[in-house]
């Protein structure tokens, strides 16, 4: 088996391993920022469906180059407001999103081309870090509340979180900021926790994510 097969089936396994709340779903998002197309073709054909991507322009072009395959493709990159067009006619959801103004124009995009409801998450920087996006722990509920009322073509999934490197699997139980994210989670729209990447995926799921990111412990270092 190549070593990425094999290291995509160490990452399953460490998921379906991971202690979690009782009957909780967890899902895989195969993060392919800067990977092949080969190698996301690959790990389609070992059964991964959702993979996800940071930059408009590559999610374009994979997204042609991989148009026979029934990829679902999460944008979590930055979202710029001249990028959004692209982004939305590619991927079936926005992971990142943190301003009414950027979810107006990107229910906008949906609606001409009838993507509709459209599926976001709203990102939160939980302990407000300096060039980091995504709105405050405490920012979460009015926003989700603005959306609601002005953006009826979007369909809120929850939360999507990247916390601090600090917080890893070294630890025995989840840190309270994963929790309190768990809780408001629970406050938005479908209610989802897009939480958890390579060295915090215990901890995550042990908090209650529903989708962990995981990128370089399958695909290796990018380049
Ligand atoms: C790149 C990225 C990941 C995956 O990071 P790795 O370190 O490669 O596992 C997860 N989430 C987001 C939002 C990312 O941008």
């Amino acid at each position: 088996m190549s070593t990425i097969l094999h290291r995509y089936q160490e990452i399953l396994t460490k998921i379906a391993q991971a202690p979690r709340p009782l009957n909780q779903n967890v899902q895989l998002l195969a993060v392919s920022k800067r990977h092949t197309s080969a190698d996301i073709a690959a790990l389609y054909q070992a059964g991964q469906r959702l993979f996800g991507e940071n930059y408009a322009q590559e999610l374009e072009q994979k997204a042609q180059e991989l148009a026979h395959l029934a990829i679902q493709w999460s944008y979590i990159g930055h979202i710029q407001s001249n990028k959004i067009k692209k982004i939305v006619h590619f991927a079936s959801e926005i992971q990142t999103l943190a301003s009414l103004k950027h979810a107006q124009l990107i229910e906008r995009e949906a609606a001409k081309i009838g993507k509709t409801p459209y599926p976001v998450y709203i990102a939160v920087n939980a302990e407000h870090e300096e060039g980091k996006n995504g709105v405050a722990l405490e920012e979460v509920l009015a926003l989700a509340e603005e959306i609601a009322s002005h953006c009826h073509n979007l369909k809120v999934m929850g939360l999507m979180a990247i916390p601090p490197a600090r917080y890893s699997d070294t630890l025995t139980e989840a840190p309270e900021i994963y929790t309190m994210l768990r809780q408001q989670a629970d406050k938005v729209g479908q209610g989802l926790l897009s939480l958890g990447m390579t060295g915090d995926l215990n901890i995550a799921i042990s908090a209650g994510s529903n989708l962990v990111r995981v990128g370089t412990a399958i695909f290796g270092t990018r380049t």
